[in-house]
């Protein structure tokens, strides 16, 4: 039998040395390209066995041209590049990894919501451009006691939740799919959004990208959040109305915004957020910390690796539909995820 071949389709680490620690094995050849268009994908992967994918355009045009592809394995966590149905149909599984970065991600808005909070970027600014003057930065107000709202309740805003109980925070959440006995269980209390935007000092963004989650922050919501709030973002920059966002800051609706994701990115270089003082940019790193990477990465490689060497479904199995088209030997979708001693 002649050797699985592995396609990457594009990929932006300075090595693949996490992937090739997995996928190193004389039946499988590692292709990595840098595909941008759908036509380069087609080319490079026509004849795949397993394709690992980052930005390049996964879509129906691709899926249909894969002769013998078994899975589609995207880095982090969206795979808004794959089109999911397409690939079901095909018989072909799509894995992902979603939980390779909850500490990151709520250490990221819990400094975020504390930086702004303590106009640290800007007291570094004026101490090291001006002068050594604390009256600058007025008014700074006391943090414990304030509300701070959770848009979604999934893992990362259930990790920050813990956090933030050592700040004295009330916690209101806005998750309509979550159960309320659940979000009590860890402290929070599920509200409206339009009760969670009226009644929250901070706002935090958590829920994903989805058809119904695009623009869920728009001009109402804006108009009933308190002058004084910001909001902060770490989830995806659509799941906020970019055109309200500036609006509620220009008319000074809200204070500030602390924002990991914007619209497009990376932002343009004329994008009214650089220039605004209430505004607090890092670029959509919230995601990354060495050990982050390196677990992301060689999940993703595994994923590949139980279908290919272990005839098993992988672990982050996404279209579970597929295991009515794809026979494997194991249908437990048990995988192989022992690892990762960083
Ligand atoms: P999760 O999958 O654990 O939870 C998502 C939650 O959102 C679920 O509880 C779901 O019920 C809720 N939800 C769905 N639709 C909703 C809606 N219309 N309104 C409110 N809530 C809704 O997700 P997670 O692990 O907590 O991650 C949250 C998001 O963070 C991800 O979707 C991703 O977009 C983002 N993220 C960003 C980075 C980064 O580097 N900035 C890294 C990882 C994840």
């Amino acid at each position: 039998m002649g050797k699985w071949k592995v396609v990457v389709t594009d990929w932006e680490f300075e090595s693949l040395n996490y992937e090739m620690d997995i996928l190193e094995h004389d039946q499988i050849e590692v292709l990595p390209v840098q595909c941008k268009s759908e036509d380069e994908v087609i080319a490079y992967c026509q004849d795949a066995d397993a394709i690992i994918n980052q930005y390049a355009p996964i879509s129906r045009n691709v899926i249909e041209s894969l002769q013998h592809c078994k899975v589609i394995a995207r880095y982090g966590v969206g795979v808004n590049t794959i089109d999911v149905t397409a690939a079901t149909e095909k018989g072909i599984c799509v894995t992902n990894v979603p939980d390779y970065c909850m500490d990151e991600v709520s250490d990221h808005a819990l400094a975020l919501l504390l930086s702004w909070t303590r106009k640290i970027p800007m007291a570094d600014k004026e101490t090291k451009q001006n002068q050594w003057d604390f009256k600058k930065t007025r008014p700074i107000h006391r943090l414990r006691e304030r509300t701070l709202g959770l848009i979604g309740f999934g893992k990362i805003p259930q990790a920050l939740a813990e956090k933030v109980k050592a700040l004295g925070l009330n916690v209101l959440s806005y998750d309509p799919y979550f159960p309320e006995e659940e979000a009590a269980k860890h402290g929070v209390k599920l509200v409206s959004l339009e009760d969670l935007c009226r009644e929250s000092d901070i706002v935090s963004v958590h829920a994903p990208l989805t058809e119904s989650t695009r623009g869920l922050l728009g001009d109402q919501e804006f108009k009933l959040m308190k002058d004084h709030a910001f909001l902060i973002n770490t989830s995806r920059g659509p799941v906020v109305d970019e055109t309200s966002l500036i609006d509620a800051l220009e008319n000074n609706l809200i204070a500030g915004a602390a924002l990991d994701v914007v619209e497009t990115e990376p932002i343009s270089r004329d994008h009214p957020f650089l220039t605004m003082e209430g505004v607090i940019l890092t670029p959509h790193m919230a995601w990354y910390s060495e050990e982050a990477e390196k677990e992301m990465r060689s999940k993703v490689a595994m994923g590949v690796a139980d279908v290919l060497l272990h005839d098993q479904y992988p672990k982050y199995l996404i279209n579970q539909k597929v295991k009515e088209t794809l026979r494997l030997q194991s249908n437990d979708g048990g995988g192989r995820y022992a690892l990762l001693s960083n």
